[in-house]
């Protein structure tokens, strides 16, 4: 089975080996994927493979990414891939959420329960198992944060030496921590993502580091797992709906990617619509939905939201994720900071939690409900993205009515629960709790 990478451009489609090093065509400039050839194995057969092998104990087969090696057969040997166990992530009942979401059942993948604590943990095992077949010493990325703190992680468990470019003052403060004791070298610089993206391209080409950003193409191959994990733990029962919030795209692109080979493969009968939610104000894709003309992203020069991980103003992987979403019959919303932080505290009170970017996707829900967009009797799968502690701040700040947006007007804690200061006193204490 040979795998190969293809220009993602219609126009162009050049072919090259799995091995070479780039990240665009050289050829058009394009975005690249992965391609291969017709597994060896029928549908039927795949599925009762993976089923078998959750009950290995063989690291590979504990993976929630490799157990599937045969949906992501680019390596030519496993030998040396290094896996935390990253998948396996649990699809939980949001009934406590459901009616928030105007819905009469709604289910969350929750990616957050990745070793890492967020779904890049997925991408980055096939991302640096690329990295040390390619022979290479170092790797970097810029990032708003999980990507990070994932690289960290994966990279030094590889051997491999994590070089880290981090916005100035612009991320939450669980995902620096993981970086730093991850041991990655991190270089905070003060320009925005889209700046730093340029500078650091210009880097790994002069000093021959391997580049991890979201639209390095091992990386999606990684994340297309999540879609089949899902449906593998759904018994191949189709949802119709797949909602996830949207910064780079990557994600976006991955989900389309795997939910369209799923569907060449004879494992599922159709394909699950997808939602993609943006906050407002870092929305260039639900701008590009709007337009007339969707030849060309116009980029939100200074994206602005508390949802870290979805701060991005130019999304390197929009053709790929245009692609997924239309040929899903999908489609694009953006939410307020006021709702994402609502969202995350009912996510939170259900006993699930999740990150702020990862909220975006139930209040995304509820406001394709109320349009109608969405009906009620809906079968839909969101996905939580990232871990409830990669943001505390947000969280002490939203419950003690502290949280003020980026433009400084105060978000209201509507479902605020703030921490009680009381005197040692048991009178006093059980009357409060009698009332
Ligand atoms: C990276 C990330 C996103 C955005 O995913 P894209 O692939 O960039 O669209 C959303 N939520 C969390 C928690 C993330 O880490
Ligand atoms: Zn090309």
């Amino acid at each position: 089975m040979t795998a190969e990478l293809i220009c993602f451009e219609e126009r162009c489609r050049s072919r090259y080996p799995i091995t070479e090093v780039i990240y665009n065509c050289p050829r058009c400039g394009g975005l690249l994927e992965a391609t291969y050839g017709k597994p060896l194995l029928p549908a039927e057969e795949l599925k009762a493979l993976w089923r078998t092998r959750r009950t290995s104990n063989a690291p590979l087969d504990q993976s929630g990414v490799w157990r599937y090696r045969e949906f992501i057969p680019f390596l030519a040997d496993y030998g040396r891939v290094v896996t935390l166990r990253e998948g396996k992530t649990p699809i939980l009942d949001g009934r406590l959420t459901a009616e928030y979401g105007g819905l009469e059942r709604l289910w969350f993948k929750h990616q957050g329960f990745n070793p890492t604590g967020s779904f890049k943990d997925n991408g980055m095992t096939c991302g640096v198992a690329q990295a040390l077949r390619l022979g290479m010493t170092r790797v970097a990325c810029v990032s708003t944060g999980n990507t990070s703190a994932s690289m960290a992680a994966y990279a030094s468990a590889a051997g491999l030496q994590p070089i880290i470019f981090i916005p100035h003052g612009n991320i939450a403060y669980g995902k620096l921590a993981q970086a730093l004791e991850y041991g990655a070298r991190t270089f905070q610089v003060e320009a925005n993502f889209d700046q730093i993206l340029a500078l650091v391209r210009s880097l790994a080409e002069r000093l021959g580091i391997y580049l991890l950003n979201s639209i390095n193409p091992f990386r999606i191959e990684g994340q297309k797992t999540i879609m089949l994990e899902m449906m593998d733990q759904r018994d191949w029962r189709v949802p119709d709906w797949v909602v996830l919030p949207g910064g780079n795209l990557g994600n976006t692109s991955a989900f389309g990617k795997g939910l369209r080979e799923m569907k060449d493969l004879g494992l599922i009968d159709r394909l699950p619509r997808l939602a993609v939610i943006q906050a407002a104000g870092a929305s260039p894709f639900y701008d590009l939905m709007q337009a007339e003309d969707r030849s060309k992203l116009r980029a939100v020069e200074h994206p602005e939201t508390l949802a870290t991980a979805i701060k991005i103003g130019d999304p390197v992987s929009w053709p790929k994720a245009l692609h997924e979403v239309t040929t899903s019959g999908g489609v694009v919303e953006r939410v307020t900071e006021q709702e994402i932080a609502d969202a995350k505290a009912v996510i939170g009170r259900a006993g699930i939690g999740c990150e702020p970017a990862s909220a975006a996707t139930l209040a995304g829900i509820r406001k394709l409900t109320k349009a109608g967009v969405m009906k009620s009797d809906a079968e839909v799968v969101g996905i939580l993205t990232g871990n409830v502690l990669k943001d505390p701040d947000f969280i002490h700040q939203y419950h003690t009515g502290a949280l003020r947006g980026p433009d400084g007007t105060q978000i209201q804690p509507n479902f605020g629960n703030a921490p009680v200061v009381v005197a040692n006193n048991v009178e006093i204490i059980e009357n409060m709790l009698q009332s």
